[in-house]
């Protein structure tokens, strides 16, 4: 059997460009024409997220897996950053973290983690099991953010991605505005 070779593209610097591991060949993934190789299968994961590539080098049939895109994808394209929990966290009950836009804090963010009783409470409305994240609260504290429509969506995205089992209109974000307090929006 033939094997695969793998290739982690998040360890690859520059424009992306690597060797084939096998015959040397340069290989660049920005190239379109197939002379070089042949894509095969492109391996999509859950959240329809790229999770790799296989392709075969046209020098010497070697089969190379390109992977790593996950990584790349969230570093690329995330403008949003969720820190780890706040000293004041409470695993698996209500975590806090500060949330940053473009690399500017915005806020913070705190997520509620189902008990037994919201399981309970919730029964006739959703499932939920205890430990599920089923509310998460985003306060923008830095005034004149300038946050934009489509950055909230970006937030409410980026947070669904980190905390697997929130819904859509789980994700509640408020403002604070002159020291009063006022809802942005559901998302
Ligand atoms: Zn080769």
């Amino acid at each position: 059997m033939q094997s695969i070779y793998k290739i982690d593209l998040a360890r690859i610097g520059g424009d992306g460009d690597f060797p084939c591991p096998k015959c040397g060949t340069l290989i660049s993934p920005d190239d379109e024409t197939e002379k070089v190789y042949t894509i095969m299968e492109n391996i999509v994961g859950e959240d329809d997220c790229l999770e790799s590539i296989l392709i075969r080098c046209n020098k010497c049939n070697s089969t190379l897996s390109l992977d790593g895109f996950a990584v790349l994808s969230e570093e690329g394209s995330s403008r949003i950053e969720i820190s780890e929990p706040l000293p004041e966290s409470e695993p698996k009950h209500r975590t806090s973290h500060n949330i940053f836009l473009d690399g500017r804090r915005l806020g913070s963010l705190t997520v509620e983690f189902a008990q037994g009783e919201d399981v309970e409470a919730f029964k006739r409305l959703r499932k939920l099991h205890a430990g599920d994240p089923f509310k998460c609260t985003i306060t923008i504290t830095t005034e004149g953010a300038h946050v934009e429509n489509e950055d909230f969506m970006e937030i409410a995205k980026t947070v669904r991605r980190k905390f697997k089992g929130l819904k859509d209109g789980d994700t509640y974000i408020v403002e604070i505005k002159g020291g009063s307090k006022s809802f942005v929006g559901k998302f």
